[in-house]
């Protein structure tokens, strides 16, 4: 069993539902002005954020997408096998895909279930996908070192 971690209490942000934009989500507009609902759309976030797949460089989840799960964004973890990960808790994760049935074994956060969730572009293992632990209902656990930022922050031209 791995250390147990501090309670869970409620994340500082809330899901983060705002982020899932859906294209045209039934709200049809009414005569005229049809394309003004798109003109905000790119300038939103900052450019820089973003958080890719170190193994091949698809765009894994986003730095403002970080929560705190237990209190802590960052967790460092061990599994069975007596592998210690770094494991940073984000509200979601669009690149990366969950495999595998969920479990509760050994599981790090107290309620939840989790499956492996790897690399939606090449298939590396990326982290885990938590669910029905309440608040959040779900998150996932990415392996912090297999993640890098878009671009190098303050520093010159890559
Ligand atoms: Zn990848």
């Amino acid at each position: 069993m791995p250390a147990a971690p501090a309670p869970l209490t409620r994340p500082a942000p809330p899901p983060p539902l705002w982020l899932r934009r859906r294209p045209d989500n039934g709200g049809r507009g009414e005569n005229g002005g049809t394309e003004a609902g798109t003109r905000t759309r790119t300038r939103d976030r900052p450019a820089d954020d973003r958080l890719l797949c170190a193994a091949c460089g698809d765009w894994v989840t986003r730095q403002a997408w970080r929560i705190a799960v237990g209190d802590s964004h960052a967790h460092t973890c061990t599994n069975p096998a007596g592998i210690t990960f770094d494991v940073g808790c984000f509200a979601d994760a669009p690149g990366a895909r969950a495999v595998g049935p969920a479990t509760a074994r050994h599981t790090w956060f107290a309620g939840y279930r989790w499956r492996i969730a790897v690399c939606a572009g090449c298939g590396a293992h990326l982290g885990w996908v938590f669910a029905g632990g309440g608040a959040p209902a779900a998150f996932h656990g990415l392996i912090l070192d297999r993640l890098v930022a878009e671009r190098p922050r303050g520093d010159g031209p890559a």
